[in-house]
């Protein structure tokens, strides 16, 4: 019967003992996954689609997606001018 009580308080040891464990590895993959610094955005100024400034294209102070945008949105402004 003593080592059953014993056995019993080995038992919820290892059960607690698991338990903050798994909150560990938890709390480790959030903090992981946390310090990542945010990208930094930019809209695209002919469509408004919002991408990663890495992959942006920036074109007479203004950020597009791509260099078709560039080129359509400085044929817009010339001909908003002509
Ligand atoms: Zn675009």
């Amino acid at each position: 019967m003593k080592y059953l009580v014993v056995l019993l308080v080995i038992g919820v040891v290892f059960w607690v003992w698991r338990q903050n464990r798994k909150q560990d590895i938890r709390e480790a993959q959030a903090q992981q996954q946390a310090p990542r610094v945010p990208q930094a955005m930019v809209r695209c100024a002919h469509c408004g689609v919002h991408l990663a400034r890495q992959d942006a294209l920036q074109q007479s102070g203004q950020w597009y997606c791509g260099q078709e945008h560039a080129t359509l949105a400085q044929q817009a402004a010339s001909r908003d001018r002509a």
